[in-house]
C-alpha cells in the first residue's frame, strides 16, 4: 500500500484517478481549491478510511509525507483557464515549484499532468514527443500553454539538479463522465446542447480536428507511467489517435442522442489549434502494453448517459 497525493483530485480527471488508486488498495489524499472541481465528484469516497480530502491551493506551500504525487491541479478548459490568466500561470508554475519542493524533501516520486497544448498550433502532424511546438507566447492561450511548458522545464531541472524522481505525461483531449455541464470544452458542450435540443455551437467552420480519449484510458496510462522504470521520465503522450473534425463530433452526438438541435457556426477563438493528433508509439513501447481501448462512439454513449441522468436530476 502506498500513500498518494493527488492535486486537483476533485476535478474531472482527478476524481477518476482518486477512485482508481483507492481501488488498487492505496491511501489517497485529494487536494483541491475547488476552482473548477467539486466535492460532489468525490463525495462517495468520503467515509472511506483510506481517503482524505484537503482544501488547499497549490500556489501555497504544503507539507505532508507521501510516497507519490500526481500533480493535476490546474483548470483545463479554455473558458476557465482564461478567466483569471495570471492565476492560471501561478497555479502551473508556483504549483509545480511547491510540489517539486515537497517531492524533493520527502523523496517522493512525482508525475506532472502536462498537455498536448505544449505543441500549440502544431506544424508537425501527428505530434511526437520530440516536436518542440508552435506556441504564441503572448496569445490568449499562453497562460495555460506557457505555464505548462514552464512546469515541464521545472520538472526536468529538479530531476537533473536535485535528483527528484519525475514523470511527465502530455495528455491529449480527454472526455467522459464527471465533466461539468458548464465546463466549456467541446464534448460536454455538444452533449448538453444536444440533450436540451439547444443549438450546437461549432466555433469556426468545424473542420479543425482533435483526437478524443476516454477518461479510463488516460487514468490507466497515467498510473502505468508512474510505475515505469526509474530512468524513464518522459515526456510521454497519452491520447487516442482517432482524429475527428468538430463537425464529425457534432454529427456523432446528434446521431446517438437523436436530438432535434441545429448546428450553428460561431467565430473561431483566437489561436485555436487547427489540428491535433498524438503519436503514441513511445507510450505503446514504455507503458507495458498500454493502448487506448475505448472508441469514440462507445465513450460518447457512456458520457451521454451520465449527462442525461445528471440533467434529469437537475444538478
Ligand atoms: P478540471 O478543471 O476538471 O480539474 C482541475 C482541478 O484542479 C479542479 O478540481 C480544480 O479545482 C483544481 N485546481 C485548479 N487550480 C488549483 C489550485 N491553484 N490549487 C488547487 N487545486 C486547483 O480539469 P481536468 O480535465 O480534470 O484536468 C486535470 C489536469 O489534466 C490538468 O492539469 C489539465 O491541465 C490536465 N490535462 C487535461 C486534459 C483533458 O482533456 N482533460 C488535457 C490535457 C491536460
Ligand atoms: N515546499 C513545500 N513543501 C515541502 C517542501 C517545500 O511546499 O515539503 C515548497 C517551499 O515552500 C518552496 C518550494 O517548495 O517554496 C520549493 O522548494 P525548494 O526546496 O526547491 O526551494 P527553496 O525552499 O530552497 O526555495
Ligand atoms: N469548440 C466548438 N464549440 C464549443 C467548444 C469548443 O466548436 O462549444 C471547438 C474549439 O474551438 C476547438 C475544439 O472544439 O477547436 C476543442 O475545444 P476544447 O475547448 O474542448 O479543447 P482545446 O481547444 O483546448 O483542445
Amino acid at each position: 500500500m502506498k500513500r498518494i497525493l493527488v492535486t486537483g483530485g476533485a476535478g474531472f480527471v482527478g476524481s477518476h484517478l482518486c477512485e482508481y488508486l483507492l481501488k488498487q488498495g492505496n491511501e489517497v489524499i485529494c487536494l483541491d481549491n475547488y476552482f473548477t472541481g467539486k466535492k460532489q465528484k468525490i463525495v462517495h469516497l468520503i467515509g472511506n478510511p483510506w481517503f482524505e480530502l484537503v482544501r488547499h491551493d497549490v500556489t501555497m506551500p504544503y507539507y505532508i509525507e507521501v510516497d507519490e504525487i500526481y500533480n493535476l491541479a490546474c483548470p483545463a478548459s479554455p473558458v476557465h483557464y482564461q478567466y483569471n490568466p495570471i492565476k492560471t500561470i501561478k497555479t502551473s508554475v508556483m504549483g509545480a515549484i511547491n510540489m517539486l519542493g515537497l517531492a524533493k524533501r520527502i523523496k517522493a516520486k512525482i508525475l506532472q499532468a502536462s498537455t498536448s497544448e505544449v505543441y500549440g498550433d502544431p506544424e508537425v502532424h501527428p505530434q511526437p514527443e520530440s516536436y518542440w511546438g508552435n506556441v504564441n507566447p503572448i496569445g490568449v492561450r499562453s497562460c495555460y500553454d506557457e505555464g505548462k511548458r514552464c512546469a515541464e522545464s521545472l520538472f526536468v531541472n529538479y530531476h537533473k539538479q536535485n535528483k527528484v524522481r519525475i514523470k511527465i505525461v502530455r495528455i491529449f483531449n480527454t472526455y467522459g463522465p464527471k465533466m461539468e455541464p458548464d465546463d466549456g470544452r467541446v464534448v460536454s458542450n455538444f452533449i448538453v446542447q444536444a440533450l436540451q435540443d439547444k443549438d450546437i455551437t461549432i466555433f469556426g467552420d468545424g473542420t479543425q480536428t482533435r483526437s478524443f480519449q476516454y477518461v479510463s484510458d488516460l487514468v490507466e496510462g497515467m498510473v502505468r507511467m508512474m510505475n515505469t522504470e526509474e530512468e524513464f521520465t518522459g515526456p510521454v503522450n497519452i491520447g487516442n489517435p482517432g482524429e475527428f473534425t468538430m463537425l464529425q463530433l457534432a454529427r456523432e452526438i446528434l446521431d446517438i442522442t437523436g436530438s432535434k438541435s441545429k448546428i450553428v457556426y460561431l467565430p473561431l477563438p483566437e489561436d485555436d489549434p487547427v489540428q491535433r493528433q498524438p503519436d503514441i508509439r513511445l507510450a505503446r513501447e514504455k507503458l507495458g502494453g498500454w493502448e487506448p481501448s475505448v472508441p469514440l462512439r462507445e465513450g460518447l454513449v457512456q458520457t451521454i448517459q451520465y449527462f442525461d441522468k445528471l440533467l434529469a436530476e437537475g444538478t
